[in-house]
């Protein structure tokens, strides 16, 4: 088996359930050498992260996931390998922190007019660290008994269209690739298969992301599909990206894949790690 690779990870500093260093042991547990910890808008677990690595011989990379409205889309790009003191990146993400309290409020404010009180503080107790997220509205909602389990109470409250979605601007496509990359950072298009997009509006997402100074993009992913691995893997190609691979994992029972069980990249893929030197210390 070859060492596993996780370059897209959660902990409570965003919407994960574990907090950075449990979740880098977690990763361990489960045989992952190199680790990425991107959370939401938020570089505030990767200190506590690198120094658990560091002390379970693992290789970690700095990460985190921006969110970004694209063409009145939300889409997210991972910024692996940035610096957690570039300026603008912090400012950046500061900027989108604050902005999720205000959309929190909007979202607390929708699920009121539909007789459910209190989301608000129910929300921010399942949000300790960092960021607020619709994942911690989530939490509150299944506490609360107003559905059974994750995917339901999405499709019921937290979509386009529900009570407790609220139209947000992110941070522009530009705007994300620039701190990244002014951090030294490699951005890379998170989860491609999830924006349900349509041929065409992929393709000019993948060419303004390109021209931008976009770097890569996730062809595994615990997002996908076994039929999407391939087909974005032919589209990395076509637009000569680098290919990354990520769990996405958010803590145990947390509905996406566990670490340690992602299926290798396709043949021909090159990968986002082929010339990091993290990556030649666990071959
Ligand atoms: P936000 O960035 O606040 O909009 O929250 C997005 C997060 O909610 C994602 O990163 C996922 O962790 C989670 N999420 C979004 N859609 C779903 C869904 N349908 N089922 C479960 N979790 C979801
Ligand atoms: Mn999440
Ligand atoms: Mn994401
Ligand atoms: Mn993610």
């Amino acid at each position: 088996m070859l060492p596993q690779i996780d370059l897209h990870s959660h902990s409570t500093v965003s919407d994960g359930t574990l907090p950075p260093s449990g979740l880098v042991e977690h990763a361990a547990a489960r045989g992952v050498r190199m680790l990425a910890l991107t959370d939401h808008d938020d570089m505030g677990g990767l200190e506590e992260a690198a120094a658990s690595a560091s002390a379970l011989g693992m290789q970690f990379i700095n990460g985190v996931e921006i969110s970004v409205s694209w063409n009145k889309r939300t889409i997210h790009v991972l910024g692996l390998k940035v610096s957690v003191s570039h300026a603008p990146l912090i400012a950046g993400l500061a900027e989108i922190r604050a902005g999720r309290h205000v959309r929190a409020q909007g979202m607390a404010a929708g699920l009121e007019r539909i007789g459910i009180a209190g989301s608000l503080d129910g929300a921010y107790r399942h949000a300790k660290r960092g960021i607020i997220s619709r994942s911690h509205f989530a939490r509150f909602l299944v506490e609360a008994g107003h559905a059974k389990d994750f995917p339901s109470v999405f499709k019921k409250f937290l979509v386009k269209g529900k009570p407790g979605y609220f139209e947000h601007r992110w941070a522009s496509l530009e705007d994300a690739l620039g701190w990244i990359i002014g951090s030294g950072g490699v951005p890379v298009l998170a989860h491609p298969g999830r924006y349900d997009l349509g041929r065409t509006n992929m393709l000019t997402l993948l060419h303004e992301f390109r021209e931008l100074g976009g770097r890569g993009m996730e062809v595994v992913t615990g997002s996908h599909t076994p039929e999407m691995v391939p087909h974005f893997a032919r589209l990395a190609h076509q637009f000569e990206l680098l290919s990354s691979c990520g769990s996405d994992y958010h803590g145990p029972g947390q509905s996406y894949l566990d670490m340690g069980r992602l299926p290798e990249l396709p043949q021909g893929c090159v990968p986002v790690w082929h010339d990091w030197p993290e990556a030649g210390a666990i071959n």
